[in-house]
């Protein structure tokens, strides 16, 4: 078999076992996650690993997030296609790619990385891809890209202790952010609706372990 087959066969695994036998039944992030190549945002050393039901260490001691939780976070976007979506946390740009499918209708995908590094290399990797059209930015997150908000969604792919006042200002109308709140050793999945009258209404979803989102340098 060869390699590329081995890995559309994990794929394929994956997908049946890790998601849709947990609950995830979004159709299109389903067909998403069987077509992006999850090997090649990992590490070479852990090639072997890239369909395992884990989060991965990859560089700069960040991590790629386990496939269920990219899936769970996809799906709960509730994304048409047509949107314009900001991305906190790079890392490999995994999920950024499943993003960058799920727009394919026309959306526009913003994505910002505080490590310089892991952001080039992503936007690297995305390119080979053919997700040319992501605008990938090195820089502190949690203030946000105000230079072309306001986003229709917003999904923060680090962990803090309350949600980022920048993000919720730059959050449209109508509007939906995904973030993991909560200490440092554990959190919850939230939901943060906001409605057209401006208010904003909030929903925990399941508990979750991500990296912390640095804000301000510390
Ligand atoms: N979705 C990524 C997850 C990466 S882990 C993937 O699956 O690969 C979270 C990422 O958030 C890390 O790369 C970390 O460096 C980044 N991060 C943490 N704080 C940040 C901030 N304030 N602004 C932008 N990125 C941040």
């Amino acid at each position: 078999m060869s390699p590329s087959d081995k890995f559309a066969l994990l794929r394929q695994q994956m997908v049946a076992k890790q998601l849709k036998a947990r609950g995830i039944k979004d159709h299109k992030v389903l067909a998403t996650m069987l077509s992006v190549p999850r090997e090649r945002f990992v590490q070479q050393r852990h090639i072997d690993q890239a369909y395992t039901d884990a989060a991965l260490q990859i560089d700069c001691e960040q991590t790629i997030s386990q496939p269920l939780m990219v899936a769970l976070m996809s799906e709960t976007l509730c994304l048409t296609g047509s949107e314009r979506v900001l991305e906190v946390g790079t890392g490999s740009g995994y999920q950024t790619a499943v993003l960058a499918h799920l727009l394919a209708k026309g959306g526009e995908l913003f994505s910002m990385e505080r490590h310089p590094d892991l952001a080039r290399s992503a936007k690297e990797r995305l390119i080979q891809l053919g997700c040319n059209d992501v605008h990938v930015l090195a820089g502190d997150g949690s203030l946000g890209w105000p230079a072309a908000a306001p986003f229709d969604r917003i999904l923060v792919t680090a962990a803090a202790p309350h949600c980022p006042a920048a993000l919720l200002e730059q959050l449209a109308l109508g509007g939906k952010l995904v973030i993991p709140i909560g200490p440092r050793s554990v959190q919850t999945l939230q939901v943060f609706s906001k409605e057209m009258d401006d208010t904003v209404s909030n929903v925990k979803l399941t508990g979750c372990r991500f990296v912390p989102l640095i804000c301000g340098g510390s």
